[in-house]
């Protein structure tokens, strides 16, 4: 019943593929496969036909990352467990362990895109520490000095978590952690202190200096295991807040906030590079007419079916894309004159146009209108906008399904 109720929640809210071995039989005939790859394995320690533990060793053998779930608990069986570098080990005690097991291998998952430096100079402890890590899943990357760890964290800027010793002989932990906290803020990375100093004050020294946490040597290794998951827990939390800040409910493009935010950086990178920098505004044709003919939900299905057309044009280029408000979008061309971007705009056009949105017997397709402006860097953003705004009120003008910019109509005055 346990297991049967776990597959299926890792089937479905981890989206993992699981093997179910009831018996050590059905373990060993699944290890023997040589077509299997296990990601993870989670084990009981008494599997029917199997000595105590004996599944926990032979899964190890294999070199594949466990997690162990037990019903008994006690000081001989947490030794036995941790003396074997499991990922974790999860007690089958009470209601919520079914939720402790999924949240355990979701974070196992989830570490192995999760880099972590640690920085001693007394190797042995170092590797002590990058065991630990390792055996969590996380990739580590290790420091021996504080000017060391300094280039580290230049050449992996994906590193979210520092752990430092404090007594080092170039930059004392705590000197590195008000370093680290000049060029890299608390919501991007996490510093824990380790120290078997006596200073009682070392903690309070180091939190102050902007180290996220502090455990004082010797530590409890399940308690070390439990703040650095806190920490990157946090971080990933963090950082789904900032997606969620920055992306449009209805389309999942990013949103107007995010477009206002990053815009004016963009286009300060490319006028200090001294390549031009383009802004657009792409309205829907008479949507308000669809919007009425078909019924606001139809009207929903059709702004997604663009949203997801424009992302697909966009994919891959440094180009900013976002819906704006209503049907309409904003895009930054960074590195393209007008005229480029015309062109591009143009290409965009078209390509919406042949668009087909099904709803119901009908097959739905809209027309874009696009207004275009260069960004000569002497006026705010918002003014270069709202001058896109103005080509998108001529193009609007001129009959809708049209591009138009300062370089097209210069090239219309010239006709
Ligand atoms: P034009 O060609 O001049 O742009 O005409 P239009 O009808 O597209 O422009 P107008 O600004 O008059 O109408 C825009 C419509 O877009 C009005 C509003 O109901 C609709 N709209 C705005 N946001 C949403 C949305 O999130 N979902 C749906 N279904 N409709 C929306
Ligand atoms: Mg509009
Ligand atoms: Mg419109």
């Amino acid at each position: 019943m346990f297991s049967s109720v776990l597959s299926h929640r890792f089937e479905t809210e981890l989206g993992l593929t699981v093997t179910h071995c009831p018996s050590q039989d059905a373990l060993d005939a699944a290890l023997a496969d040589a077509q299997h790859r296990f990601t993870m394995a989670v084990v009981g320690l008494n599997l029917p036909g199997s000595a105590d533990g004996k599944a926990l060793d032979q899964v190890i053998a294999h070199d594949i990352p466990a997690i162990v779930f037990t019903g008994t608990f006690n000081a001989e069986v947490r030794n036995r467990i941790t003396a074997r570098n499991v990922v974790d080990y999860v007690l089958k005690d009470n209601e919520f362990a079914l939720d402790s097991l999924l949240a355990s291998v979701r974070r196992a998952i989830s570490n192995r895109r999760t880099r972590v430096l640690v920085v001693d100079d007394v190797v042995s402890a170092r590797h002590a520490l990058a065991d630990l890590l390792e055996a969590q899943q996380f990739m580590v990357c290790q420091a021996g000095t504080g000017v060391e760890a300094l280039d580290v964290l230049e050449k992996h800027p994906d590193i979210e978590l520092v752990l430092t010793d404090h007594h080092m002989p170039d930059m004392d932990g705590y000197e590195l952690t008000r370093r680290i906290r000049n060029r890299y803020s608390s919501d991007r990375m996490r510093v824990i202190g380790i120290s078997s100093s006596g200073d009682r004050l070392l903690s309070a020294s180091f939190l102050k200096a902007g180290a996220s946490d502090f455990v004082y040597r010797p530590f409890v290794p399940e308690e070390l295991q439990c703040r650095i998951s806190h920490n990157v827990e946090t971080l990933a939390q963090l950082k789904q807040l900032r997606a969620a800040a920055a992306s449009d409910y209805l389309t999942g493009l990013y949103n107007r906030r995010y477009f206002y935010d990053q815009g004016p950086r963009i286009v300060t990178e490319c006028l200090r590079g001294s390549r031009p920098a383009s802004v657009a505004i792409l309205d829907i044709d008479h949507f308000k007419r669809l919007n009425d003919t078909y019924g606001h939900e139809i009207g929903d299905r059709v702004l997604k079916a663009v949203a997801s057309r424009l992302q697909h044009l966009f994919n891959g280029s440094d180009n900013l894309l976002s819906r704006v408000g209503g049907e309409e979008f904003s895009m930054l061309f960074a590195g393209m004159d007008s005229a480029a971007a015309t062109e591009l705009c143009d290409m965009v056009r078209e390509d919406i146009q042949s668009l087909k949105v099904v709803a119901e017997e009908d097959e739905i397709s809209v027309t874009v209108s696009i207004g275009v402006a260069e960004i000569g860097g002497y006026e705010t953003f918002e003014n270069y906008l709202n001058a896109a705004d103005q080509y998108l009120y001529m193009a609007k003008n001129h009959g809708r399904n049209q591009v138009y910019s300062d370089a097209r109509v210069v090239g219309i005055a010239a006709q």
